[in-house]
C-alpha cells in the first residue's frame, strides 16, 4: 500500500503542474485542487481506489449499514411531505461505492409505491466509482442513470442526498496581507509545489470580510462551487417541489482559517503533496450555505449535528432491532458502528446535516428545534 510514500516523492500530476507554473505563474487553489482530484488521468477520484479500508479514507455509510437505512427513511417521509408524486428524481451527489443508496432502497421497500416512483440519478464524475456504483446496485435490482451535475438532471420532483461531496468541491483561500486581502495561490519553490501569495488584489467581483474584521495573515475561504449549486439546488425547488439532504464536516458560522486538509491511507498527509495520490478536502461553511439558499427563495432548516440527526430519526431503535437474534461479535459491530458514526467525539458533531426544500412544506425530519 501507499504506507511507505513519501511527500517529496514526485507525481506524474505534480511535475505537469510545475512546468505550467514555471511557465504561466502560480494558479489558485482551486484550480489546484480541481486538478489534483479530477485530472482526467492522473485525478485522484479517476486514478484512485479512494474509499473503504483499503483506500484513504471512510465514510459515515461505509461504517454502519444504519446510516443509509435511516436516510432511506427520511427520504421516504421527504417525499409524503412533498405530495407523494407519482414519479420524482431521487439524487445522489458523489454516491462513492454506493452503500448510501444501497441502504436506503432497502429501507425504503416498506414503501414500494415510492420506489416505484422513483427515477434514481447518480451525480459521479469518476468512471472507476460509475463502475463501482453500477455494480453494487445491480446487486440490489436497481438500475440508475447517471449525470456528470446537477445541471445534466432532468427538471421534475426532486429528493437529494449528498454525502461527504461538497467537501470536494475547490476552494479559493485568501489571505490579510499589510496591504489587504491577497489570493493565496501555488507555486513553486526549490523544485517542488509550494504556496505564496498574488502580487495584486482580487477583482472587486470577489467579496471578501472587511479587512478591517482580520488580523494579518488570517485566512477567509470561499467555495464558489459551492455555493452556486445550492442556488441551483435553492432554484429548482422553488420551480418544482424538491428537498435536499446535505451532510459533510464543517463549520456552522463564517469565520478565518485554513480547512484545506489532505489524507492518505487514513492518515494526514501535506495539502500540496503528491497530488492525484491523496485526497484533499475543505470544511463546508454552512452559513454562506444556508444564506444562498434562502436568498434564492427556498426554505432552508440546520446545520444539526450529525449525532443529533441520527438519534431524532432513531439509531438507538434501529439498533436495537439490527441486533435482535444476531451474535455478541455482530451486535459488538454494530453498536462499534453506531457510535462511530454518532458519537461527539467521533464524527457525530463534527459533520453537520443541513436540510434545503420547497418553501411552505412540513418541517422535515430530525431538524426539529
Ligand atoms: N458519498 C460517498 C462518497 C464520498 S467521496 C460516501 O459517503 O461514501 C466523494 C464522492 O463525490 C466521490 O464519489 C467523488 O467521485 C464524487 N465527486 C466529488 N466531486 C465531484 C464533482 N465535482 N462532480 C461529481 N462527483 C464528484
Amino acid at each position: 500500500m501507499t504506507r511507505s510514500a513519501s511527500p517529496r516523492e514526485k507525481t506524474p500530476l505534480e511535475e505537469r503542474l510545475i512546468s505550467l507554473i514555471k511557465s504561466r505563474g502560480p494558479i489558485s487553489i482551486a484550480d489546484y485542487m480541481a486538478d489534483a482530484l479530477f485530472h482526467p488521468h492522473d485525478g485522484y477520484y479517476t486514478s484512485q481506489t479512494p474509499i473503504g479500508a483499503k483506500g484513504d479514507f471512510t465514510t459515515s455509510p461505509e461504517i454502519s449499514q444504519i446510516f443509509g437505512e435511516l436516510i432511506g427513511a427520511w427520504l421516504v417521509q421527504s417525499w409524503e411531505d412533498i405530495g407523494a408524486p407519482k414519479s420524482f428524481n431521487l439524487v445522489e451527489l458523489g454516491p462513492g461505492r454506493g452503500a448510501l443508496m444501497q441502504d436506503a432502497l432497502r429501507a425504503a421497500r416498506l414503501r414500494p409505491v415510492f420506489l416505484d416512483a422513483a427515477r434514481i440519478w447518480l451525480v459521479e464524475m469518476s468512471g472507476r466509482l460509475r463502475h463501482e456504483q453500477r455494480r453494487r446496485l445491480k446487486i440490489a435490482g436497481i438500475a440508475p442513470e447517471w449525470a456528470d451535475s446537477f445541471a445534466d438532471v432532468p427538471a421534475a420532483p426532486t429528493l437529494l442526498v449528498a454525502n461527504e461531496f461538497f467537501d470536494c468541491l475547490p476552494i479559493r483561500q485568501f489571505v490579510r496581507t499589510e496591504t489587504g486581502w491577497r489570493e493565496r495561490l501555488v507555486g513553486v519553490e526549490a523544485g517542488h509545489l509550494a504556496f505564496t501569495t498574488a502580487t495584486v488584489p482580487p477583482p472587486p467581483s470577489v467579496t471578501l470580510p472587511d479587512k478591517a474584521s482580520a488580523r494579518i495573515g488570517d485566512i477567509f475561504e470561499i467555495n464558489e462551487p459551492a455555493e452556486s449549486l445550492i442556488e441551483a439546488i435553492a432554484q429548482a425547488f422553488v420551480a418544482q417541489s424538491g428537498r435536499a439532504l446535505i451532510i459533510d464536516y464543517g463549520h456552522v458560522h463564517s469565520g478565518f482559517g485554513d480547512t484545506l486538509q489532505s489524507v492518505r491511507s487514513h492518515a494526514h498527509w501535506p495539502a500540496l503533496a503528491s497530488p492525484g495520490k491523496a485526497d484533499i478536502t475543505a470544511h463546508v461553511n454552512f452559513d454562506r450555505l444556508l444564506a444562498r439558499a434562502f436568498a434564492a427563495g427556498a426554505a432552508a432548516h440546520g446545520p444539526v449535528a450529525q449525532g443529533a440527526f441520527l438519534e431524532r430519526l432513531g439509531i438507538a431503535a434501529r439498533l436495537e432491532r439490527l441486533s435482535a437474534g444476531k451474535s455478541a461479535e455482530e451486535v459488538a459491530d454494530l453498536f462499534a458502528g453506531a457510535h462511530r458514526i454518532s458519537s461527539p467525539t467521533q464524527m457525530g458533531e463534527l459533520f453537520k446535516a443541513l436540510c434545503v426544500s420547497s418553501p411552505g412544506l412540513n418541517a422535515p425530519a430530525g431538524f426539529e428545534a
